[in-house]
C-alpha cells in the first residue's frame, strides 16, 4: 500500500542545504516525548494563523519516528543484503507500535539525535518487507542529509532497491503540510544545525486536538505562534540557565504566561537541568504515554 498523501506535491528535495555549521556543543539528552497527558473535550481553535487545509494530523505519526530514542549500534553493522534485521527505535519496539505502519515523519531540524532513527526505520523496514511508502517531512536539505547518514551507517544501502518508496517533502515557512490524517504548520527557531530548524505544530484532522513540538532551540517568539491553541506543546528545556542555541528554564519561566497553550510539558532535559527543582513544571519521562 502506498502512502496516500493527499498533501501538496512534495517540494524539490534537491534544494542545497546551507554548510553545516558546528553541532550542538553539549550532547543532547534523548528525552523521549512519545508520552503525555489525557487531554480531552474543550477543543480549541489550534492558532489563528495559516491552517490552510485544517486537516489534522495522527500526533502519534508526529512525535514517534522525529525523536527516536538512541538507535543500538549493530554489531557487526549489517550489510545491505544481510537478511538479518538492523535493530530499529527501542522504545517504538517495546510499546508495541508496528514500524511498518508509520506513514509520515515530521523532522524538526537535522541533528542525528532528532532524524539519524529514520535509518534504521528504513533499514528496519527493508528487512521486515515493509510496503507502505515512507514520507519523511522535513527542512531543506533533509533528503542529502539522509543519504549521507544512510551511507556513513550502512555503506551502499541508498542504492538498495526496496518496496517501498522513501519520499522526502520539504517544511516551507509557516505553510501547512497536510495528508488525510494531520496537517502540520512549521515555524523557524533558532538552533544551528546546518539547515532551518523548525518548531512544528500538528492537528489531528479527525479530533482537531493540537500540538506543537519546539525541537532544539533557544527562545523566540515563534514559539508563541507554534504553540497558540494548542492542548499540548512539547517544549525544549535543555539547562537551567541560558545557553546558545538550546531553551533553558530561566528564560522560558519568564515567557511561560505568553505561551497560550492547555498543557506545557517539558521534554529533552539535560543531567543539570534535571537536578534543578523542577517542582514547578511538568516534566516528560522516558515511555511517558500521552493521549491528546
Ligand atoms: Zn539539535
Amino acid at each position: 500500500m502506498s502512502t496516500p498523501h493527499d498533501g501538496r506535491p512534495p517540494s524539490s528535495t534537491t534544494t542545497p542545504s546551507r554548510p553545516d555549521s558546528p553541532p550542538d556543543s553539549r550532547p543532547d539528552s534523548r528525552q523521549d516525548t512519545r508520552s503525555g497527558t489525557e487531554k480531552k473535550g474543550g477543543r480549541r481553535t489550534c492558532g489563528s494563523r495559516s491552517w490552510a487545509a485544517a486537516t489534522p494530523s495522527d500526533p502519534a505519526d508526529a512525535s514517534r519516528p522525529a525523536s527516536p530514542s538512541d538507535p543500538p549500534i549493530p554489531k557487526p553493522p549489517p550489510t545491505p543484503s544481510s537478511t538479518a534485521a538492523p535493530p530499529a527505535p527501542s522504545h517504538s519496539n517495546k510499546k508495541g507500535f508496528d514500524l511498518n505502519a508509520i506513514e509520515t515523519v515530521l523532522v524538526t531540524h537535522l541533528h542525528a539525535d532528532h532524524f539519524g532513527g529514520i535509518v534504521f526505520l528504513i533499514l528496519d523496514g527493508q528487512f521486515r518487507r515493509r510496503t507502505i511508502d515512507l514520507t519523511v517531512v522535513g527542512p531543506p536539505g533533509t533528503e542529502r542529509r539522509l543519504n549521507e547518514a544512510m551511507e556513513a551507517s550502512f555503506p551502499g544501502s541508498t542504492e538498495v532497491k526496496r518496496r517501498f518508496v522513501v519520499r522526502v517533502v520539504e517544511h516551507r515557512e509557516r505553510t501547512a503540510w497536510a495528508t488525510h490524517r494531520f496537517t502540520a504548520l512549521p515555524f523557524e527557531v533558532r538552533h544551528a544545525a546546518g539547515a532551518p530548524s523548525y518548531a512544528l505544530r500538528v492537528k489531528n484532522a479527525e479530533s482537531g486536538s493540537c500540538i506543537a513540538y519546539s525541537g532544539d532551540t533557544e527562545w523566540t517568539d515563534a514559539l508563541l505562534d507554534a504553540a497558540q491553541g494548542t492542548d499540548l506543546f512539547l517544549c525544549e528545556g535543555y539547562a537551567h540557565h541560558p545557553v546558545r542555541w538550546h531553551m533553558d528554564l530561566t528564560t522560558l519561566q519568564t515567557h511561560r504566561h505568553r505561551l497560550e497553550t492547555r498543557h506545557l510539558l517539558l521534554t529533552r532535559l539535560s543531567p543539570t537541568a534535571l537536578e534543578a527543582d523542577l517542582s514547578t513544571w511538568d516534566v516528560a519521562h522516558d515511555a511517558l504515554t500521552l493521549t491528546v
